[in-house]
């Protein structure tokens, strides 16, 4: 379906999760197939409209003002084979959607800490998920990925050993994918949840967090999180105008609750989320919003968490606007090369931190300040977990210098003229 901005149901497919600077094209293609892809990238091309592509809105960092936008949403079927432990996911389906699908046959994807993500993008970006460091990025359990290039042709990527390099990492700059293949895992509960401790009363969470992840084996998949709760009714009454570690965690196998002790010696948590789950209840573990929102983020990866600049970071986060920190603990699997290489950058990295403050203020320079103390141990970033826009140089350190390059020519040979506008965009060697 082909939408103008007279048409009805032009706002309802151009508005995304992400409500700062959101699309504002001349036309909109409502698609439900590969072929209807095809064709709103033959018209944008031959109208000379640069394209954008939205599933769920949740990555967006600049709207398009004018061009051609391509809303999957309702492109969203999912196929389980579930004897190959494989599905099909089509271009706008959720986690969610995908979780529905496999959880009938005890499987699971390496879905994240929120299933209404678009699997794709989330998968094209590396894709960090509730079992990253037992099995790795998303991005490196990929079969197949059919996409549509900006030369308006249908290609499966994996006949083609660079597409399909660049596509499981560098994100949507190579074609518009209109179905992936991936691996499912056999799941049949996780050991997981949040413990919420106020950071007044236990000051050491954070450094204990550090400790015990250098101590657990890759069945443990952790984060925490600084939040400064809000005083207000939403908020869960024990959490209410507190400043909280949300220590959040996923644990394959059965003695998850030994492996916790150590987070339990913290102190008495505001509120305890913690137990035996079946995969489709996964979001509870992180427990983060999900409802429309406008935020923006900027992230680091981090050889390693430096114990005073640690200890520095809550009362960093207090500044003029809200900052919620998110540092969540990478290694295990996420270090190890998948058997067909891919794009994915900074494997050797051993944390993740993120700056993420809602609301439509410009946050930039209190987030480089913020991440600034962290300079020395910062070795890339996730694009994944940047909801800016990034100068082209900041997107150029989400990869290693090599890779970088490749991508850099990649984008040149698939996509010459930049007709699509990515997110996070590899601007070529032009
Ligand atoms: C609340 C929240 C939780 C998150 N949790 C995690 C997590 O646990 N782990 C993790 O790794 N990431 C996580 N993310 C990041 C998320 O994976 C990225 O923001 C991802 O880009 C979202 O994809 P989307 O389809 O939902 O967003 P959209 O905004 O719809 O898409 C983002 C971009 O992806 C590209 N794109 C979308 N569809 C296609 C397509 N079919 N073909 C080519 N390009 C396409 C476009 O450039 C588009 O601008 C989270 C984000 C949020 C907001």
């Amino acid at each position: 379906m082909m939408l103008t901005k007279e048409s009805n149901g032009y706002d309802e497919a151009r508005l995304g999760f992400q409500r700062l600077d959101p699309h504002r094209p001349e036309v909109i293609f409502a698609v439900t197939s590969a072929a209807e892809v095809q064709e709103a990238v033959k018209y944008a091309a031959e109208q000379g409209e640069r394209v954008a592509v939205q599933a769920t809105g949740h990555g967006l960092t600049r709207g398009n003002n004018g061009g051609v936008l391509i809303a999957t949403g309702n492109f969203n079927a999912v196929r389980v084979d579930a004897d190959a432990k494989t599905a099909w996911i089509e271009a706008g389906a959720t986690w969610q959607q995908v979780i529905d699908a496999t959880a009938p046959h005890g499987l699971a994807p390496l879905s994240g800490s929120v299933p209404g993500v678009g699997a794709i993008s989330y998968t094209l970006g590396g894709g960090t998920g509730l079992m990253a460091r037992r099995h790795g990025f998303a991005a490196d359990h990929v079969r197949r990925i059919e996409v549509v290039t900006a030369d308006g042709v249908r290609r499966n990527a994996e006949d083609d050993p660079e597409l399909f390099w660049a596509l499981r990492g560098g994100g949507g700059n190579f074609g518009v994918v209109t179905g992936i293949e991936v691996d499912l895992f056999e799941v049949p509960t996780l050991y997981g949840g949040s413990l919420y401790f106020d950071l007044v009363e236990n000051p050491t969470a954070l450094e204990v967090w550090r400790d015990w992840t250098r101590t657990v084996p890759d069945e443990v998949t952790s984060a925490i999180a600084l939040v400064p709760f809000p005083d207000i009714p939403p908020v869960p009454a024990p959490l209410r105008g507190k400043h909280i570690a949300q220590v959040q965690f996923a644990i394959l196998g059965d003695n998850g609750a030994d492996l916790i002790k150590p987070l339990r010696a913290i102190g008495d948590p505001a509120l305890d989320t913690v137990g035996e789950l079946p995969y489709s209840e996964s979001h509870r573990i992180f427990a983060e919003p999900d409802r429309p929102d406008s935020y923006r983020s900027r992230n680091a990866l981090l050889s390693d968490l430096d114990p005073d600049a640690l200890a520095a970071l809550p009362k960093q986060a207090s500044g003029p606007a809200m900052c919620v920190i998110l540092i969540r603990h990478l290694g295990g699997a996420l270090s190890r090369r998948p058997s067909i290489p891919n794009a994915v950058g900074h494997r050797d990295a051993s944390y993740s931190l993120t700056v993420l403050s809602p609301g439509e203020g410009d946050v930039t320079e209190l987030h480089r300040a913020i991440l600034e103390p962290w300079s020395a141990a910062t070795i890339g970033r996730s694009l994944n977990f940047s909801f800016a826009p990034l100068t082209p140089d900041e997107v150029r350190e989400a990869f290693a210098p090599a890779d970088y390059r490749r991508l850099t020519e990649l984008r040149d040979r698939y996509d010459a003229n930049h007709l699509l506008a990515p997110n996070h965009e590899i601007t070529g060697l032009r």
